[in-house]
């Protein structure tokens, strides 16, 4: 038996996966180093997606390494009932990119921290005599996390269905999805009428029972939706017009990967919450978190009895997670890769656009190293292509050697996107393996 399938047998005897593959052999990864993975084989692939949309600064940095080890050593836990160094200097360190008008709470995962953002938007209403804003709004074809809040948020049919019924108060709206418009504009006829519909949500669901809207700046496990410039300013109106919070999900556009250290950055938005995970750390240890604005905080800063934040997570804000996330986000000032990230993304642009004629590529949706590609099987009707011939490029990308994604599976019908969103540390030379 060679090695991968030993391994391969051995995984399939013990593990419970998350995904339907598109290939039945999984990926047993031995080594990675920068842009690339090797398999139990000895097999170098390109790692297109950069883990899960997250390993910004890449593979096998030793810095990271030392980082955690020096924090393990020194001081290994303590819970952030109190607090600790590391955890005051990654909070300093996020303020400085946010104007200091944020207050930071850390917990684990993407899902937490939007659970926790869920949390804080209806006690933040709560205690400001309006108990009765308690709705969470979100966008179809939005993912913002795994967990019975976050998946309920979550607008993509087939992650759900078999898990419902899920927390209550959570409902949807359109989405900006300009090459499916659901009010049928181009982009000429476009005056983000999408962002109406919003508006009419909450008029319709009575704004007194509205608490948030969460949204993703650019769309991007749902298959990489770029709205026009102007929607998140429009959104963001609509909120304060509405007294509705406006959570921003930061999870995969945090850290540079739209070629800004935020997405939100691409507009004059200041979010009530934010939350961010995955770059945060670029995948080497769990950390999330939840970004409160000061002037919503405020309402967290009452000497009432039940006023505080009354949540509590053992490993949020572990101290070898947040000298990673500091030294993280060091490399990726000092690297320049928040840069990198916009330069590469429109090269890539530049080398895949040509693929815009072949009969099976309806569009091509990009914001910094974060890229769509919608296959169809008529460009007319924009009919989704065949699951299987979306895995049949996956598999033949993985015999060139390299690794790409796709959105969503079957149920919605929304599962015809290959997804591209590499460590944004790839060089010039790399990112052409791509295209
Ligand atoms: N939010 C967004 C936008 C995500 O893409 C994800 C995960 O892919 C999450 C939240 C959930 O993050 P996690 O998987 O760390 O719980």
């Amino acid at each position: 038996m060679n090695e991968t399938l030993d391994w391969q047998c051995r995984d399939e005897e013990n593990i419970m996966h998350a995904l339907k593959r598109a290939s039945k052999q999984p990926l047993i990864i031995e080594n990675a180093k920068g842009c690339f993975i090797k398999d139990s084989d000895g097999n170098k692939y390109l790692d297109g997606m950069g883990g899960l949309w997250c390993v910004n600064v890449g593979y096998g940095r030793e810095e990271l390494a030392e980082a955690a080890a020096e924090q393990m050593k020194n001081m290994s836990y303590f819970p952030m009932t109190n607090s600790h160094l590391p955890a005051i200097e990654l909070a300093e360190k996020l303020n400085t990119w946010l104007n200091n008008d944020y207050v930071i709470f850390f917990s684990n995962s993407g899902s937490e921290a939007n659970e926790m953002a869920f949390k804080i938007a209806r006690q933040y209403h709560s205690q400001n005599d309006s108990s009765s804003r308690y709705k969470i709004i979100s966008r179809y074809r939005s993912y913002h996390g795994a967990t019975m809040g976050a998946l309920a948020a979550t607008g993509q049919a087939e992650r759900k269905y078999k898990y419902e019924p899920l927390a209550a108060g959570f409902l949807h709206t359109v989405p900006p999805d300009c090459y499916h418009c659901p009010l049928n504009k181009k982009p000429s006829t476009c005056n983000l009428e999408c962002t109406d519909l919003i508006d009419h949500t909450i008029t319709w669901e009575g704004e007194e029972t509205v608490a948030a809207i969460i949204m993703e700046p650019y769309i991007s496990g749902g298959g990489v939706l770029v709205p026009p410039q102007g929607y998140m300013e429009r959104v963001k109106d609509i909120c304060e017009r509405h007294g509705v919070l406006l959570i921003v999900d930061e999870v995969i556009n945090g850290f540079g990967r739209t070629g800004k250290m935020f997405g939100h950055f691409h507009e004059n938005v200041t979010p009530d919450i934010i939350t961010m995970a995955k770059g945060l750390t670029s995948g080497y240890l769990p950390l999330s978190v939840t970004a409160i604005h000061k002037d919503c905080y405020e309402a967290f800063e009452t000497s009432e009895k039940y006023d505080h934040f009354r949540s509590v997570t053992t490993f949020g804000g572990n101290p070898a997670a947040c000298a990673v996330a500091l030294k993280n986000i060091e490399i990726i000032e000092r690297e320049k890769y928040i840069e990198n990230a916009y330069n590469q993304g429109e090269q890539l642009y530049e080398d895949m656009k040509e693929l815009l004629s072949h009969p099976n590529v309806g569009d091509i949706r990009y914001k910094g190293l974060m890229m769509g590609i919608e296959l169809v099987e008529d460009s007319i009707n924009k009919t989704p292509i065949h699951e299987d011939k979306i895995n049949l490029v996956l598999s033949k990308c993985k015999e060139k050697g390299v690794i790409i994604g796709k959105n969503g599976d079957t149920v919605d019908g929304f599962n015809n996107v290959l997804t591209i969103a590499p460590p944004l540390s790839i060089d010039a030379g790399t990112i052409r393996f791509l295209s």
